[in-house]
């Protein structure tokens, strides 16, 4: 499979795509397939999301299958209660392991995370939606942040928010930043209504049937150079989640197909220690 800039690698029956190198040379970014995990149809099999009524035993086995490939000190990761919104949290080491093992009341209606917490892994559940995370190298030892960005959450401007919360909790330069923008579905499987089309008058365009086709991925780039970073920097591993069934799950195609429900892989990123000096 070409995956230019990436791997998929393999480890405990798991597979999962991460770019090649740290993101911003201070953060680890890990992009989770369906494959490997204990989940049955239609959440076939690796299911991150306790939010979609599979069993609930299977999510936690295979969240913690994917814990156990992390690597020695990570902290549990943190989960937000997304709700496409453009809520930002800042978020420590007080709240590793938030909505892990269970739903609870913590990081509720939040869309996007910010912390300088060294391996405190921020968690994104998606199906569709593009996964973002940014990586600022330059103030403290590195700060970082992860979006949950479909068309509502970028039409309420939640990567701009993002960026705004990293420049106002750590001073980040956007300029500095560098932004990974995960496997989402593409203009080829993302027909959506003129309502949804006239807010992002850039990134949609009219298809042969009439209907329009949105590059959500394109939206979410536009909306992070338009925040500042430098277009050079961001990065976008443009595999389509509809096409790509044998890879991810995705809610448009599981409704086309009749599903009644589906899975959702996961992004994953955190701040790795500096380099021993010498
Ligand atoms: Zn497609």
């Amino acid at each position: 499979m070409d995956l230019p800039g990436h791997v998929l690698r393999e480890q405990n029956g798991l597979r999962w795509i991460e770019p090649d190198g740290s993101l911003g040379g201070i953060a680890r970014v890990l992009f989770t397939t369906r494959g490997g995990g204990h989940s049955r149809p239609p959440y076939d099999s690796l299911n991150l999301a306790l939010h979609v009524d599979d069993v609930s035993e299977r999510v936690r086995m295979n969240r913690r299958a994917v814990q156990a490939v992390f690597g020695p000190r990570v902290r549990p990761p943190v989960v937000m209660d997304q709700v496409h919104g453009a809520r930002v949290a800042v978020v420590g080491e007080i709240h590793a392991g938030t909505r892990w093992e269970a739903p609870e009341s913590a990081l509720a209606g939040t869309d996007a995370l910010v912390t300088a917490t060294l391996r405190l892994p921020l968690t994104v559940l998606v199906a569709d939606c593009v996964p973002v995370a940014i990586a600022d190298p330059k103030s403290f030892r590195g700060v970082l942040a992860v979006a949950h960005a479909g068309w509502r959450g970028l039409a309420e401007g939640i990567l701009g928010a993002t960026v705004a919360r990293l420049q106002e909790t750590y001073g980040t330069d956007a300029a500095d930043c560098c932004a990974w923008l995960g496997p989402a579905i593409g203009p080829c499987c993302y027909t959506v209504g003129a309502e949804v089309a006239a807010h992002f008058p850039d990134d949609a365009r009219d298809g042969p049937g009439g209907e329009w086709r949105l590059d959500i991925g394109g939206a979410a780039a536009r909306q992070l150079a338009a925040a500042g970073l430098q277009p050079e920097r961001i990065t976008h591993l443009s595999l389509c989640t509809a096409c790509r069934g044998d890879l991810f799950f995705s809610h448009r195609r599981a409704t086309q197909a009749g599903d009644p429900a589906t899975g959702r892989q996961a992004l994953f990123a955190w701040i790795i220690p500096p380099p021993a000096p010498g």
